[in-house]
């Protein structure tokens, strides 16, 4: 039988390419979505039309309800969840902190943060041993910013991604004896549309000259690390992290 697993943020970028890498690996998806219907239902036609088992599911994973409604279509539509990459984020506008407002803050805070915490506790409830559950894998999409700080663009971003390095080692930790691994993948400079959210879409071509590797990275190359931490391959792997930055 196949693994189930939700990717959240699934309609573009690091998700989508997960999505495909995932469903190739034989995975039945939960692809999450927010604002862009039309990439996600494209996505998972061409997942359905290539005879893989997909659904889709609009929610913010911000908020509370909606995450909730998520899992249980997952339940009722594709069965015990295996898996869960927490993948959705979001940047805001290059800034220094000293111009930032509170309100950006609790965005940045609200999705990168509480959206992982909420999607962990509810695949946690499906997959822990003490639950029932059969045991599982979470990956969660930390970043390079976490440890390089992302000084005069996106601070408050960075911290956000500290705190998803801590969560990874606590529930690493805590859901150790349960069953259930928890890892991230730190990507570097990765050319998807995040970018142009923060105010400058050729981002990564700007700054891949500071990279070892001289380049940015393809969003499959940051799916790939996720696939092996999904994987039973990394079966002896939590609390673990994995750059995928080129050397930076
Ligand atoms: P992206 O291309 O901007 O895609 C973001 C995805 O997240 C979209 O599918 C978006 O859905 C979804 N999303 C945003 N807010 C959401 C919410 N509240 N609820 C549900 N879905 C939401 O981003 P990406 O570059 O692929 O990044 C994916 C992850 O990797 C993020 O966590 C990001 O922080 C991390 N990362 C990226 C880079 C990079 O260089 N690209 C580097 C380090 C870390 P809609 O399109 O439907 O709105």
């Amino acid at each position: 039988m196949s693994k189930v697993l939700l990717i959240t943020g699934a309609s573009r970028g690091i998700g989508a390419e997960t999505a495909r890498l995932a469903a190739a690996h034989g995975y039945s998806l939960c692809l999450n979505y927010l604002h862009n219907e039309a990439a996600a239902s494209e996505l998972l036609k061409a997942l359905t039309a290539g005879g893989h088992d997909a659904i889709m599911f609009q929610a913010d994973v911000s908020i509370e309800s909606e995450v909730e409604a998520m899992f249980r279509a997952i339940d009722r539509d594709l069965g015990r969840l295996d898996g869960l990459v927490n993948n959705a984020g979001i940047l805001e506008p290059q800034s220094d902190l000293v111009d930032m407002s509170p309100a950006r803050w609790q965005r940045i805070l609200e999705t990168n943060v509480i959206g992982s915490f909420l999607c962990a506790r509810e695949a946690i409830k499906r997959m822990s041993t003490q639950h029932g559950g059969k045991g599982g894998s979470i990956v969660n999409l930390s970043s390079r910013a976490a440890d390089l700080g992302a000084a005069h663009e996106y601070v408050d971003y960075a911290a956000a991604k500290g705190a998803i390095d801590a969560m990874t080692i606590g529930l690493a930790n805590e859901l150790g004896d349960q069953g259930i691994r928890v890892n991230a993948v730190k990507p570097g400079l990765i050319y998807t549309d995040i970018h142009a959210d923060g105010g400058e879409a050729g981002r990564v071509d700007r700054l891949k000259s500071g990279v070892p590797m001289q380049r940015g990275g393809l969003p499959v190359e940051v799916a790939e690390a996720i696939l092996w931490l999904l994987s039973d391959a990394s079966s002896y792997t939590s609390g673990s992290f994995i750059d995928v930055s080129g050397g930076r």
